[in-house]
């Protein structure tokens, strides 16, 4: 196929954004939208949307990866990583060696992250990039973390082969994402507060229920625990588990680049 084929071909694929489908190469900017409208209210509405729950998720994550707490270098890429929550505790939670990079395609998520960090100093840096193309190189990072990034991707599987590619063999992979709830009445519960109270508190707080409609519904669109694990499998990576949280309202999986 030639080049102009190619690329006709791929702006009338769909996928999808939230319960819409929309062009495979309008999504990204569909994303980037939502994201710079949330930025300046987006870690408070984190904490009103999850009842602070998303800590608690947070901190989870940082104690499965278990970060070595000596002073031997260990580098983290924190991808899709915002505002830097991941970053953030992981050098809280780290020894002397340790050192972060927050990497995220929106500028306005990356500026508000970059207001959080006085005094981190040279053990945290901040890079937008693409998590479907990410600007490092092969082999670099002891850790990979993303925490509600990966369902924002268009295509998850290039996202997870770019995990594997920047991955030092016997890295670590954790992805923290919102998954299928796996309890029968918490299942209809979360239901009517994620589409009925969600996009209201949206409203209200950030002045925009419609990027917290698309947050809910891209949710409901992410693969359930074990279709994940089998494209993190398929992606090279060894050893994946994963770990339900709340009911699978979210979920932990691991994985090593081996
Ligand atoms: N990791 C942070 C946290 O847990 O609070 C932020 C998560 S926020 C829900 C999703 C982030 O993914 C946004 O900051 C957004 O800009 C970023 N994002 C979306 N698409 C991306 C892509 N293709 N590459 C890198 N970052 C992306």
């Amino acid at each position: 196929m030639s080049e102009d084929l190619e690329k006709s071909a791929a702006s009338r694929a769909k996928t999808s954004f939230g319960f819409a489908k929309v062009g495979m190469d309008a999504k990204q900017s569909l994303v980037n939208q939502v994201f710079a409208k949330v930025a300046p209210r987006y870690d408070l509405m984190n904490d009103l949307m999850s009842g602070g729950l998303h800590r608690l998720w947070k901190a989870e994550l940082l104690a499965w990866l278990a970060p070595p707490k000596s002073a031997v270098p260990y580098a983290l890429l924190d991808v899709a990583g915002g505002t830097g929550d991941i970053a953030f505790r992981f050098l809280d939670s780290a020894g002397k060696g340790a050192s972060a990079v927050v990497c995220d395609i929106s500028a306005e998520m990356i500026e508000a992250g970059r207001a959080r960090a006085n005094g981190e100093g040279g053990r945290l840096s901040f890079v937008r990039g693409n998590a479907e193309a990410l600007p490092f190189a092969d082999k670099s990072f002891d850790a990979y973390a993303i925490a509600f990034g990966m369902r924002n991707l268009t295509l998850i599987d290039l996202g997870l082969a770019e995990a594997f590619r920047v991955l030092k063999p016997g890295g670590r992979f954790l992805c923290l994402e919102f998954s299928s709830v796996e309890m029968p009445l918490l299942d209809r519960l979360y239901d009517a507060y994620s589409f009925g109270a969600i996009p209201i508190l949206g409203g209200l707080v950030a002045g925009d229920s419609a990027s917290y409609r698309y947050l809910v519904e891209s949710i409901r669109r992410f693969p359930d625990q074990n279709s994940f694990t089998q494209l993190i499998e398929d992606a090279g990576f060894g050893r994946v588990r994963y770990r339900n949280l709340t009911g699978g309202i979210a979920a932990i999986h691991s994985a090593w680049r081996l």
